[in-house]
């Protein structure tokens, strides 16, 4: 038996306000004037001075805003690495994130693009990435995805969803200001924060679990407990939990992984693109025979929270686009292992999860 021998985040900053120190840094990791540090910033946030006047421009420095309406795809970034390249002569000093997991995972993936030739499909996968990335650093805007910790990049590209799981992923910096979540929508900061609750679950139920995960993925899930059914919590103090139930959760399933709602997340997300959050909601509420207390306990927060899922997603599909779903779902070999041991393909069968997916 030999133990996987993980990197982590190496440096990181918490604290209301701790954004504003974002310079200081920063300024030590310039490589030189002409080395621009770039951000990628979820353009949500364009003209919004109060968080835009802290992002500290300097020499040839650049903000791209970009849509977080659509999850990362392998071109996006294939295209976004191209232009930098073009743009700047030499390498930049850093990629800096701003925003929530699809942000995140955009500037993680072209720091490791910027160092690796080829194109980003050609990465999706374990440990396929030959040469350390560029510095990069995560600023969460929206808590849940636990993407500012993770090993992985998720990414659509032509043939599939997958991460760039890599020892090179990670942020090398993170910045957790959890005042920068303050007007993040209800539904979503719902839908992303039940990201974080389905990571405990499906870790915490899992066949790979190990006291590692296990001790990250019970102070998450009390922490969701007491985020979304007990409510007795300032916005200020919530804010600053689920932050760091983010990062718990996405701890736990460092070193273990996730489950069944993930799986077909993905196909859902890789056919119809669902985004991530409320897609794992959307698959979770049918769960019931895989995470009897988790969904149980998911549905009571939906309620208390008033929150309406989309019903009848897959109603209309084709059997063709059914397929494709089913394959992108039982691609995730781990994932099922995790969920339900060696054996799973005794009970996952292509018509077990036909009939889940019409459920939905
Ligand atoms: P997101 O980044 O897609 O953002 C969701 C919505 O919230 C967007 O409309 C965005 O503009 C808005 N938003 C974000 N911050 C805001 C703020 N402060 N105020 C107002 N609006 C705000 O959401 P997400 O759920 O954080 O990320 C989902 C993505 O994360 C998916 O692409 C998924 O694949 C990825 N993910 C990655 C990992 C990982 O380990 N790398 C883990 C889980 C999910
Ligand atoms: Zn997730």
């Amino acid at each position: 038996m030999s133990y996987k021998n993980f990197p982590m985040v190496s440096k990181v900053v918490f604290g209301r306000g701790c954004f504003n120190q974002l310079g200081d840094i920063l300024s030590p990791k310039r490589l030189n004037s002409k080395a621009p540090f770039i951000y990628i910033v979820d353009d949500v946030f364009k003209g919004n001075s109060w968080l835009t006047s802290r992002i500290p421009l300097s020499y040839d420095d650049k903000i791209y805003y970009i849509s977080a309406d659509q999850e990362p795809k392998t071109s996006q970034v294939d295209e976004l690495v191209e232009e930098i390249i073009l743009a700047y002569k030499e390498r930049p000093s850093g990629i800096i994130g701003i925003g929530g997991g699809t942000i995140m995972d955009l500037a993680k993936a072209i720091s490791i693009m910027l160092t690796n030739d080829g194109e980003s499909k050609d990465y999706q996968g374990w440990d396929l990435v030959k040469h350390a990335a560029i510095y990069h650093v995560g600023v969460p805007t929206i808590s849940g995805t636990g993407a500012e910790v993770s090993r992985t990049t998720v990414l659509t590209g032509p043939e599939k969803k997958l991460g760039i799981n890599s020892d090179y992923t990670p942020f090398d910096q993170v910045v957790l200001d959890p005042e920068l979540t303050k007007d993040v929508p209800k539904d979503q900061w719902f839908y992303t924060g039940m990201d974080c609750f389905i990571h405990c679950i499906e870790s915490l139920n899992g066949t790979f679990l190990n006291a590692f995960s296990k001790t990250y993925g019970e102070k998450a899930y009390e922490l969701c407990e007491e985020l979304f059914l007990d409510n007795n919590l300032s916005d200020e103090e919530a804010q600053d939990k689920l932050m760091m139930a983010s990062w718990h959760g996405g701890m736990s399933i460092a070193y273990s992984q996730v489950g069944v709602a993930h799986a077909m997340s993905y196909g859902l997300g890789y056919l119809l693109g669902t985004k991530h959050g409320i897609g794992n909601c959307i698959v979770f509420d049918q769960l019931e025979e895989f995470y009897p207390e988790g969904v149980a306990l998911f549905k009571k927060m939906k309620a208390k929270h008033d929150i309406n899922l989309p019903q009848g997603l897959c109603a209309n599909l084709s059997d063709s686009e059914l397929d494709i779903m089913i394959d992108v779902a039982l691609s995730l070999e781990p994932l099922w292992e995790n969920a339900l041991g060696k054996h799973w393909r005794k009970t996952i069968t292509r018509d077990k999860l036909k009939e889940l997916y019409l459920r939905m």
